[in-house]
């Protein structure tokens, strides 16, 4: 039997960070500095307390661009292992359709069966957990795995997976230490 993945959207396939630098370009003609977000949530820029409002927009979620190497490595991905794709979607309404067109869009390989829309994430049972956020992995019973995005950098004590290509290299091995059934 494939064993199953629960992985997140937002900051692990969907870059948002990506969004906000551009938004913030826009409104201020400058590049918000690194340090003020590296390690921190977007939102202590001077200038983008409000940013997260944008979430709650319609279509927001719609247009936002996809990781490098994300979308290849979610079909192999999707090959050798039971995938779910597990976003929290309630707290932001609108995402919801939003994020179920982009899955339609950017990864059609992926069945609607497999999208799990939810909100507090505790209650999902798998055997791996793609996440950027420790607090979605703290309460996972199964290996959790911490996609690295700028808010979660001083963040100790998990796996860290940096780029899709890590992804991959780490499910490679998982699949060659398999027990042969
Ligand atoms: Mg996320």
């Amino acid at each position: 039997m494939k064993k199953k993945i629960a992985l997140d959207m937002d900051e692990v396939i969907v870059n948002i960070y990506d969004r906000f630098i551009s938004l913030y370009v826009e409104q201020y003609n400058v590049v918000p500095n690194p340090e003020d977000y590296v390690g921190r949530k977007f939102y202590n820029v001077k200038g983008a307390e409000n940013f997260r409002n944008y979430l709650f927009e319609p279509g927001f979620f719609l247009d936002l661009p996809i990781f490098e190497g994300a979308a290849d490595v979610v079909e192999w991905l999707n090959t050798h292992f039971d995938l779910f794709i597990v976003t929290a979607a309630q707290e932001f309404p609108h995402s919801l359709i939003d994020k179920y067109h982009w899955l339609q869009k950017h990864l059609p390989f992926i069945s609607w069966k497999q999208f799990v829309f939810c909100g507090d994430k505790s209650i999902i049972k798998a055997d791996y957990m793609i996440d950027d956020h420790v607090h979605n992995l703290k309460t996972f019973d199964g290996l959790g795995l911490l996609f690295s995005a700028s808010h979660n950098i001083n963040e100790n004590g998990y796996i860290r997976l940096n780029n899709w290509n890590e992804v991959k290299l780490f499910f490679e091995k998982e699949l060659e230490n398999e027990p042969v059934r």
